[in-house]
């Protein structure tokens, strides 16, 4: 059989909640039923958000639902480099260009062209085009920040990356049923790949990492599930393996909304506090203690 590999990639910005257990748990749960492995990655490229001793917590309560994952962890903030290069890949095949408009100038300009209105996975979608190379040159001079765009009209030019073909796999969370997704990145519109502060962005960090570390099966949320569509453009366009996508439910609360950070109530040191044990997580979560 071949290997299965699967990973949790939490991000340290706050403690983890029963959300993130099951996910976790699934994840975990899919590399021991396939004799497979389990990595933890930890994704912290937002370096105002991330703290490390949300990263310190994150080893301590996954050790406590009896987690064991593979050393050394994988940190995104030791890593730039890995990206700045897949970056500079996709600028040399010229499907990104330099975003330079404010969140301000951005939504003004969605708001005059009310065809363009529409949400997109990652909020307001925004379609522009690669500056007259004099503005370019003389705003880099002037030192002004920006942030890499996918250009969707670009990419779908860039040859041996045919739009309509592109796909990825979709897998019950138990892997016994499989369907063939066709991908639609061109809701994102033009994607940033690389954000002003970061010089990456989650999509491109998950994309290389996940072909990094030879990841089979990328098991996470549903509210992630759109993002397999970009992600099956940006590996097409770096030329990366796909890996399977198997995205579960999500947890909600007492109330029927999905658990976010901010609910502190539900974070698991705060279960963990009440006297809850790790099995009483498991069988709450519907795995078998
Ligand atoms: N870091 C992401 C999160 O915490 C997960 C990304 C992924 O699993 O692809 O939501």
């Amino acid at each position: 059989m071949p290997e299965f590999v699967t990973r949790f990639a939490p991000s340290p910005t706050g403690y983890l909640h029963l959300g993130h257990a099951y996910s976790a748990m699934c994840a975990f749960d899919a590399a021991e039923r396939a004799g497979g492995r389990f990595l933890l990655r930890i994704e912290d490229i937002d370096r105002g958000r991330c703290r490390p001793e949300f990263e310190e917590a994150i080893y301590e309560d996954l050790a406590w639902l009896g987690l064991e994952w593979e050393t050394p962890v994988r940190r995104q903030s030791d890593h730039f480099a890995d990206y700045g290069d897949a970056l500079q890949r996709l600028i040399d095949k010229g499907a990104v260009y330099r975003c330079f408009k404010t969140r301000k100038e951005i939504l003004d300009e969605i708001a005059r062209a009310p065809h363009l209105l529409a949400d997109g996975p990652d909020g307001p979608v925004f379609v522009g085009a690669r500056l007259d190379p004099e503005e370019e040159r003389s705003l880099l001079a002037e030192g002004a920040p920006f942030a890499w765009r996918l250009s969707m009209a670009a990419a779908r030019n860039i040859p041996g990356v045919v739009f309509g073909d592109l796909s990825f796999i979709e897998e019950s969370l138990g892997g016994d049923a499989r369907r063939m997704i066709r991908a639609d990145p061109g809701m994102f519109g033009d994607a940033v790949i690389a954000r002003k502060d970061a010089g990456t962005s989650y999509h491109l960090a998950s994309v290389c990492d996940d072909a990094l570390q030879g990841v089979t099966h990328v098991v996470r949320g549903e509210d992630l599930r759109a993002a397999a569509h970009l992600h099956a453009l940006l590996q097409a366009l770096l030329g990366l393996p796909s890996p399977i996508y198997r995205h579960h439910a999500l947890i909600s609360g007492d109330d029927g909304k999905r658990l976010a950070k901010r609910d502190h109530a539900r974070t698991l040191r705060s279960i963990r506090a009440g006297g809850a044990t790790a099995d009483d997580v498991r069988r709450r979560l519907g795995f078998t203690a």
